[in-house]
């Protein structure tokens, strides 16, 4: 379904829209409340979220201060949030700044930045490679189960991800349908892709 570009298309802006895409480091853990005079990367990461979801807060400089406050208030009022400038866990469960927790399969711990992203699914099939069956993946590799396609402005090429609720894979496709926080995620057959649908997922970036 990746280059057909033909994907629910009003599904897909809505999800768009409302603009899911928070990242944070490791080390910095959302334990605490933050509010006007807060400083340090946990603002950081309210600021980023706060800017990519079109809540513009100025530079990201780690200070909470009067544009930071004025984005906070403007985004809990279009939310629903209770509108008091305080970045508690409310706040930041509706900017989907996920904690720190490291993604689980199995034995595996994978650790590194982790972001909240929409996922479609593709396989190498002629319907969802329409009009270029058969061709390789973007960087030239074969497409199958573990060939993901990202924006290369948010992820670039030949950067391994680990999706949750698909596993390991590697950025290494593009699609015109694909810019901002979205991945294709690509599988063995197409009924697997069907069954996928379209989700939102925590990604976790190995490199
Ligand atoms: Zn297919």
């Amino acid at each position: 379904m990746l280059r057909s570009k033909m994907i629910v298309p009003i599904f897909v802006l809505t999800l768009f829209i409302t603009g899911i895409f928070a990242a944070q480091s490791e080390n910095a853990v959302a334990a605490s409340n933050l509010y006007w005079g807060s400083r340090g990367t946990e603002v950081e990461t309210v600021q980023k979220a706060l800017n990519s979801q079109g809540y513009w807060c100025g530079n990201v400089d780690g200070i909470f201060g009067p544009k930071t406050y004025a984005a906070v208030t403007k985004f809990q009022k279009d939310k629903g949030l209770v509108v008091d400038g305080i970045v508690g866990p409310k706040t930041k469960a509706a900017l989907r700044i996920t904690d720190s927790t490291p993604s689980r399969d199995g034995s595996k711990v994978y650790r590194g930045k982790t972001v909240t992203m929409v996922a479609t699914a593709y396989c190498p099939c002629a319907k969802c490679n329409y009009p270029y069956y058969g061709a390789p993946s973007y960087i030239g590799l074969p497409l199958k189960y573990g060939i993901i396609a990202t924006d290369p402005k948010v992820i670039p090429m030949g950067t391994r991800l680990y999706v949750e609720g698909y596993g390991e894979g590697i950025a290494a496709d593009q699609g015109g349908a694909i810019k901002g926080n979205r991945l294709d995620l690509c599988f063995a057959t197409h009924q697997q892709a069907l069954n996928f649908g379209i989700k939102t997922v925590k990604v976790t970036i190995l490199n």
